[in-house]
């Protein structure tokens, strides 16, 4: 019995992350497209899992009552949350010699609904269970999970194989557009792991375009040099961020801080949670022509999956504190560290005026993806020359972009 019950939480498990993939990417046209699009996944599914052939009715209730709302959803995965039913899978499927493939794509989804998709090892999990799925089977469920990834800003590997993904909104569909592009693009040179591409030299950024066409083609790019005339801005922000673990990634291209989902910035109330924020030296925004020594990038993202980035500029002065714990715990090669015991809390590196210059750009590496809202405060924070110079990267900012009609804001 407990194997049937199990079972069928694997079916929704399915479904569940099939559905947190529309409903992330917001797929779905409305209630109706939504279950149909959902009770296929878990038909699919569910031919293959005969154990829970009697319990089809039960099944096809709960996803009823699963599918048109997203809270319903929530508390499917606050089933998961608490960790029971990913053990209790573990430990039956421990037993077993070997898995089918339906079964470790279905355990990989349960990791994923138990740990979210900000946690590494289910992410790897995860991947690793699609690269040894027969996935064609399973590309609708797939393709949903992992444009869900996407919109979290995980990067997984075969997303290039969804070659009809759902319609997604800007700029989700559009990142999606440019990550296929660039997935593309990797696969041709054959670089293996990331697409290449750098600050100078045959990759740099006037040849972007070539593997990332957005990064040439695009009207609205980022970032800006900041000049007038200036346009009056209304908008509201509040960051409200919170302390939380620090982990530090050195990702070949900058230093990266993961951000918490308690952290958010509010634009006009509306919430957006701190994913995370890097640097870039000097700052890639320029005051008057002008590149302040470095540049703090918060980047956030809507429940509908926009982003907003804050940027804080930085100029030489005294010794930052909060830099010095984030410096002191960098790994000095790619690869990520977690500081051990140390709580960090982002709004450390925020300066007192919130005062802003605002405009519409892009995100500022390949693949250079557009409607990203930027804010960036006009009143700047110190580091000290040593803590500039220990930066590991000698120069990694994007060059100004052509406004082509933008109007920069200021409030
Ligand atoms: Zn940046």
């Amino acid at each position: 019995m407990k194997r049937i019950l199990l079972e069928i939480l694997l079916v929704l498990g399915i479904g569940g992350a099939g559905y947190y993939g529309w409903s992330q990417s917001k797929a779905f046209q409305g209630a109706d497209g939504q279950l149909q699009a959902l009770t296929e996944q878990v038909a699919a599914s569910e031919e293959k899992l005969k154990d829970a052939e009697k319990a089809q009715a039960e099944q096809d209730e709960k996803l009823k009552a699963l599918a048109p709302k997203a809270q319903q959803f929530d508390a499917v995965q606050g089933a998961f949350s608490g960790g029971q039913v990913l053990g209790d899978l573990e430990a039956l499927y421990a037993k077993q010699k070997s898995l089918s493939s339906e079964r470790q794509l279905g355990l990989g989804v349960v990791r994923l609904l138990t740990k979210g998709p900000q946690d590494e090892g289910a992410l790897q999990a995860f991947q690793k269970t699609l690269e040894q799925l027969d996935w064609k089977n399973n590309q609708k469920i797939i393709c949903a999970t992992q444009n869900a990834l996407a919109v979290a800003g995980k990067e997984v590997k075969v997303l290039a194989e969804c070659n009809t993904p759902p319609p997604l909104p800007v700029p989700a569909a559009a990142a999606a557009a440019d990550k296929a592009a660039g997935d593309k693009a990797e696969k041709k040179g054959g670089h293996g792991g990331h697409a290449h591409w750098d600050y100078e030299g045959e990759m740099g950024p006037e040849h972007w375009g070539k593997e990332f066409p957005t990064c040439a083609k695009g009207k609205a790019q980022a970032p800006l040099n900041i000049a007038g005339p200036l346009e009056r801005s209304q908008s509201v922000l509040t960051p409200g961020y919170k302390s939380g673990a620090l982990e530090v990634t050195h990702n070949g291209h900058t230093i990266q801080v993961k951000g918490t989902a308690e952290s958010k910035l509010r634009v006009d109330s509306k919430p957006y949670e701190l994913v995370q924020f890097h640097f870039h030296k000097p700052s890639e925004e320029q005051i008057d022509g002008k590149p302040m020594a470095m540049v703090i990038h918060f980047v956030h993202k809507s429940e509908e999956g926009n982003l907003v980035v804050l940027g804080v500029l930085v100029k030489e002065g005294n010794e930052n504190p909060g830099i010095q714990t984030i410096w002191q715990h960098m790994p000095t090669e790619p690869g990520t560290q977690l500081a051990e015991g140390v709580r960090f809390n982002p709004g450390n590196l925020l300066p007192r005026e919130k005062d802003f210059w605002s405009y519409e750009g892009s995100l500022t590496t390949p693949p250079c993806t557009e409607g990203v809202r930027f804010f960036i405060l006009k009143t700047p924070i110190n580091m000290s020359r040593a803590q500039i110079a220990q930066f590991p990267f000698k120069k990694n900012a994007r060059p100004v972009q052509p406004l082509n009609g933008r109007m920069i804001q200021s409030n």
